[in-house]
């Protein structure tokens, strides 16, 4: 006879920990599993940014998670407050403001999207988890770790999970399960979820990220950098991200024959910024491996299984989207065993409260990306030194420059042009879906 609980969480981030807890919390019984063995510990990329209120997506107020939230910092503590909810959690490790977000070209011409101004803080994401695990264990969440989930089947009154652990396979059985094992998830496959959902690229796509000591740069504390270097990645922007200690992040991400380590070896060695890496020590090497893109899962409900998070995301949630999704995810399950509509209630939020579920927001988030497709470095040095006395999105300024750089440089503007740049300026038209599918990159905020 299966084991039975009220609810099974699948996955431990921070999705499935605020999940795991809040049910808990309102007298479920609750079973959470995931497949790590220590289930705070971070083994991939994370920037660890948390933004607060507003960042400039040109002309878009957030990203992600598009509520407001709010940290307090004070002699009693620091608590990070949903203010959608009325709920706040308290924070136990480091932090510190980001005020510049800044974009280089190859040769170090700046373009600010951020300049001098708070919008959002460093959080270290072991800390966050390890805070959300125990008030989960203090309500009485059953954990097992090492566990990992294979499917799920929707049952008369309930779900049953099929999980494989080191003494073989077992079935466990649930009123509810709300699936928050992030994207690839393997519940939202077993549930049909992803029938309907359209793969934006289906190329592998290879992140890697250093954790490192010692970068010398004055760039180092409350800036997010970003590094626009075609040459070496033609994909994306490379990315520097300040951690605790003396600790930064570097990343890269690659698609096709080299891969983004080997990318980011060379934008360290090579590229004119190395001389801020000659003295760095490597801490760690982290990565996330065949990220998927897929589009949203709207309605992210199969039978009694509700599908969270990253599990049913664009790119991303963020870490606040995702806590936020579990106190949500939990608060619908519980309405939904009291014989009321929350899977509705769910489905109503979860459409309005991230970005990334806004139909029309594939369109817009192609532009820096586009930028880099298909200019040389020369060409982004030329562009960014031409728009870089204004603050914003590079793409989005360049798009409105367009003249300037018609009157200059006639080749480059029909470049750009015929890549979508600057067809439409308030709407942002530019289909990142197709960019992505011709270029085999990612779409991401930059
Ligand atoms: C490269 C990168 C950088 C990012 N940087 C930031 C940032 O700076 N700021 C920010 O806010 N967000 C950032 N994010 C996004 C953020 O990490 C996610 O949106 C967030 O972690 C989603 O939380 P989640 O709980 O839904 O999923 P996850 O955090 O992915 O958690 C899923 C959990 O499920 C477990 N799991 C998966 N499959 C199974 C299974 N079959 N059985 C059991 N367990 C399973 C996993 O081990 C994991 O613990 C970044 C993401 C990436 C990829």
């Amino acid at each position: 006879m299966a084991k039975r609980y009220d609810v099974i969480v699948v996955g431990a981030g921070p999705a499935g920990l605020m999940a795991a807890k809040t049910a808990a919390e309102d007298g479920l019984k609750v079973l959470l599993i995931e497949r790590k063995k220590d289930l705070t510990e971070i083994n991939r990329l994370c920037g660890q940014f948390t933004n607060v209120s507003m960042i400039n997506t040109g002309g878009k107020l957030k990203y992600g998670y598009t509520k407001p939230i709010r940290l307090e910092v004070s002699t009693y503590g620091t608590r990070i407050h949903f203010e959608e909810f009325g709920i706040s959690l308290d924070y136990e490790g480091p932090w510190r403001p980001y005020l510049n977000y800044i974009y280089f070209s190859p040769s170090g011409n700046p373009v600010y999207r951020e300049k001098g101004r708070f919008f959002g803080f460093f959080t270290e994401k072991e800390s966050l988890l390890g805070g959300l695990l125990k008030l989960g264990e203090k309500a009485g969440v059953e954990i097992m770790p090492e566990t990992v989930a294979v499917s799920a089947e929707n049952i008369q009154e309930g779900v049953k999970v099929r999980v494989r652990c080191k003494s073989g396979e077992e079935s466990l059985e649930a009123r509810r399960v709300i699936a928050a094992d992030g994207t690839r998830s393997a519940i939202v496959e077993s549930v049909g979820l992803n029938e309907g959902r359209q793969q934006l690229t289906k190329r592998r796509i290879s992140l890697v990220g250093y954790v490192v000591e010692g970068v010398e740069t004055e760039y180092r504390l409350n800036s997010w950098v970003a590094f626009t270097i075609p040459s070496l990645n033609p994909h994306t922007s490379f990315i520097m991200s300040m951690l605790s200690d003396d600790r930064n992040e570097i990343s890269a991400y690659a698609v096709g024959e080299r891969s983004a380590e080997e990318n980011l070896r060379a934008f360290m060695k090579v590229s004119s910024f190395s001389s801020w890496f000659r003295r760095v020590q490597l801490v760690r090497k982290v990565a996330v491996g065949g990220a998927a893109t897929w589009t949203p899962i709207m309605e992210p409900v199969a039978g009694n299984v509700l599908a969270i998070g990253d599990a049913a995301c664009l790119i991303e949630v963020t870490n606040p989207g995702a806590i936020a999704c579990g106190y949500m995810g939990a608060k619908a399950t519980m309405k939904e065993m009291q014989g009321e509509n929350g899977y509705r209630d769910y489905i109503a939020w979860w459409q309005k409260s991230f970005d990334t579920n806004d139909p029309d927001y594939l369109k817009g988030a192609g532009r820096g990306f586009a930028i880099n497709a298909v200019c040389t470095d020369e060409e982004v040095d030329y562009l960014y030194r031409l728009v870089g006395g204004q603050i914003g999105v590079p793409g989005v300024l360049v798009a409105e420059n367009l003249e300037q750089v018609k009157n200059e440089r006639l080749e480059l503007y029909q470049k750009l042009e015929k890549a979508g740049l600057g067809r439409d300026l308030s709407g942002m038209k530019l289909d990142l879906a197709k960019v992505l599918e011709e270029k085999g990159g990612q779409g991401s905020p930059e």
